[in-house]
């Protein structure tokens, strides 16, 4: 039947929907944008988890009571999955933002597994139950949860910021479309002012060592922009080739740390003199709106 109405249409036009048909397939069948990698710290245990074409949902796990939260469960299908696989409790999903590449699964995954607690900083989010603010705390098992308020790229988005009772042992920061490894979110719902509190005041006073796990895999467009920001950037030259051989073999660049971003991602760098004189300006949030604006229109 399909193959007669194709034949029945113009030469060209049944070739390029043949053409579209079998693209959608091969998308369909084509496996996900990078392997599956488990981080292990100290006490806690992150599965990365690609999503759709370049998303990361994070299966967080306490290694001590083996209770897990998932960060923004895009596929709920392949959430379940890796909990069944790895024998873990599933408890927590911690929503960065509302937008559907994050948000959108929630639902889906409260129906297959009702009874999950919903943490957002948005009403927008969807099946939430746990509204959280700036400095709200909570706990996945022994692990604590600091949830931090990073409004700009939308206005509730939270990022969310897990250590340990034992003084200086692990960190990581769960940052959505905030911070991305060498770059940042775009200003969808704020303002230059907010970005730079983000990521200067906020995330750029966690401690140093803390791991970063973004929401998408931008690292390469991220550090091509970066060099031409600072062109003489050591450590954002060496980012860069690591990055592409990584990417050559199917593999997530995250985590990354608050120390490395500090050293390559022009958007932590905003106070420095090389990016300022980059925007042509003195002040470091003229220079955060003038960079962004760059980077929006980029073309690497
Ligand atoms: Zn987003």
């Amino acid at each position: 039947m399909l193959a007669r109405v194709v034949n029945s249409l113009p030469h060209g036009l049944s070739q390029r929907l043949t053409r579209l048909y079998f693209r959608a397939l091969v998308w369909n069948q084509r496996t996900s944008h990078s392997s599956q990698e488990h981080h292990q710290l100290k006490t806690m245990d992150v599965k990365i988890l690609p999503a759709l074409k370049d998303n990361y949902m994070y299966l967080i796990v306490d290694k001590a009571t083996k209770e897990a939260a998932i960060v923004d469960p895009v596929e709920p299908n392949t959430v379940l999955q890796a909990v069944q696989d790895q024998g873990v409790k599933l408890t927590k999903v911690l929503t960065t933002h509302h937008h559907w590449d994050h948000a959108g699964g929630n639902e889906d995954l409260l129906k297959m597994q009702p009874g999950l607690q919903v943490y957002g900083g948005d009403d927008r989010i969807g099946a939430l139950s746990h509204k959280v603010e700036h400095n709200s705390k909570f706990n996945i098992g022994n692990l604590n949860v600091q949830c931090l308020f990073t409004p700009c790229h939308t206005s509730g988005h939270i990022c969310y910021f897990v250590s340990t009772p034992e003084e200086g042992s692990d960190t990581a920061v769960f940052t959505g479309d905030t911070l991305f490894l060498g770059g940042c979110g775009r200003f969808f719902e704020g303002t230059a002012e907010q970005m730079h509190k983000a990521l200067i005041d906020i995330l750029g006073n966690l401690p140093e060592q803390t791991k970063v796990f973004c929401g998408h895999e931008y690292s390469v467009q991220n550090l091509k922009f970066a060099a031409h920001v600072e062109p003489q950037n050591e450590h954002v030259k060496d980012k860069i080739s690591w990055s592409e051989q990584r990417r050559q073999e199917g593999k997530p660049t995250v985590p990354s740390t608050i120390l490395e971003e500090k050293q390559y991602n022009p958007f932590m760098r905003v106070t420095q003199k090389s990016v300022m004189q980059h925007a042509k300006s003195s002040d470091s949030i003229e220079t955060m709106r003038a960079i962004r604006l760059e980077k929006d229109n980029f073309r690497g």
